[in-house]
């Protein structure tokens, strides 16, 4: 098989392009478990780093804890390792509908489907609900996964500003003809760690006769006083009509992802989402995990409540450090830098202090509004968020930045 220099020096020249721009992505190497404390290779070939993470979605500490270890095991050893099918011929074992009625238990819906991830519940669940007579009403930000899946499905598409509730209420009122109505959202928006304002939406939806899907992938398990979710922290818990979520993130972080919500609904993906048919589900082993996840977030709210002292804790210490944040609500905080370039020379400065926090500049936010996003976790010790501290202060001081404004950043460094 040949691969001809004319073809080659295409991709050659897209990738070169794509370094030009600056926003080339590198992997950085992890030798450890994912945990607070990891062992970091980067750049690739150099020697191993031990780093502080303040940037995975391990919001309640779960991705290495024993007891979900030890219940993937014996979800091993009981269940195999593979399924060799998809759901509806001889891929379903009895593990995944306990944990379908442990998710339904856990967010107050009526049933849920389990997908092998939640982009794949996205890519799945509007296409198999929705027809050219129906409107899809989205947040200007909701998820690429979102996106993708709004992409995939026949019905009209229409969008409102980001939690703007007049301008969904407009948008409403616009396509108040269609014969279904679905208004879209995340409820923790993964960028700036804010919450959507659920609550008015489900008043809207129930007004003008619509549905209302969240995705909650950045809040099951830990948002809302018992950690249900977004719904839950906005007072409409048992309300809403859909929810998807992932299992990779809070809830052991291995993989896998749901839809969650009306029964009617959860049989229609049943009997048409194309990712359900047509890919196997969660693994035996990850069913176990995160059952037993379940039966931690179950029992106890402490995992939940140290995260959030944890991220008031080192919200209120950037603060006072003269950080400029994003306000919220959430373990996502954003440390606003504005300028591309500052944000990459920021990050790569926190990795030689031993902390490990990511920059992103457009296009992953908009132009002008480069970070940090740090992400805190169950999983940090007091100590951890101290170090971090010391070493944001080290590095926010070698920049001048601390205590300045956002316009004084933007002098001193442009956008
Ligand atoms: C991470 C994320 C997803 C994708 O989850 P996977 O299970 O990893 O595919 C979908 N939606 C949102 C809002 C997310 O943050």
């Amino acid at each position: 098989m040949s691969f001809p220099e004319s073809i080659r020096s295409i991709y050659q020249a897209q990738l070169a392009e794509i370094h030009h721009a600056g926003i080339f992505k590198e992997e950085r190497f992890i030798h450890s478990a994912q945990s607070a404390d990891i062992e970091v290779e980067f750049p690739s070939g150099s020697d191993l780093k031990k780093v502080i993470n303040m940037c995975a979605n391990n919001y309640l500490g779960l991705s290495s804890h024993p007891e979900v270890i030890k219940a993937a095991h014996e979800g091993l050893e009981s269940r195999g390792y593979g399924m060799s099918s998809v759901r509806f011929i001889c891929g379903t074992q009895d593990i995944h509908r306990e944990l379908e009625n442990r998710v339904t238990e856990f967010l107050g819906t009526e049933d849920t489907i389990l997908f092998p991830s939640c982009m794949d519940a996205n890519a799945g669940v509007f296409e198999a609900i929705l027809t050219s007579e129906d409107i899809m009403i989205s947040d200007r930000l909701v998820h690429a996964s979102i996106i993708d899946g709004m992409r995939l499905c026949s019905a009209q598409h229409d969008t409102f500003k980001h939690s703007s509730m007049e301008h969904l209420e407009e948008k409403l009122q616009l396509h108040a003809d269609k014969r279904l109505k679905l208004v879209i959202t995340d409820g923790v928006f993964s960028m700036d760690g804010d919450t959507a304002m659920l609550d008015k939406m489900v008043d809207l939806c129930e007004k003008y006769g619509a549905m209302l899907l969240v995705d909650d992938s950045h809040a099951t398990g830990f948002i809302g006083r018992t950690g249900r979710g977004t719904h839950e922290y906005c007072g409409v818990y048992g309300k809403i009509d859909i929810i998807t979520t992932t299992f990779g993130k809070a809830l052991g972080g291995a993989s896998g992802g749901c839809v969650s919500g009306r029964k009617e609904i959860v049989e229609m993906c049943r009997q048409k989402a194309r990712p359900y048919l047509f890919s196997n589900t969660i693994a035996p082993v990850i069913v176990s995990g995160v059952l037993k996840v379940f039966d931690i977030l179950s029992g106890s709210t402490e995992r939940r409540d140290k995260l959030e002292k944890n991220a008031a804790y080192w919200r209120k210490g950037l603060t006072e450090a003269g950080f400029i944040l994003k306000e919220g609500n959430t373990p996502i905080v954003p440390v606003m830098l504005f300028n591309a370039k500052l944000s990459q020379d920021f990050s790569k400065d926190l990795y030689r202090e031993g902390i490990y926090a990511i920059g992103f500049f457009f296009p992953v936010v908009p132009n002008g509004q480069a970070r940090i996003r740090t992400q805190i976790s169950a999983g940090h010790e007091i100590h951890h968020l101290d170090r971090a501290l010391e070493a944001f202060i080290r590095v926010g001081k070698k920049y001048g930045i601390l205590g300045l404004t956002k316009d004084q950043i933007v002098e001193k460094y442009g956008l």
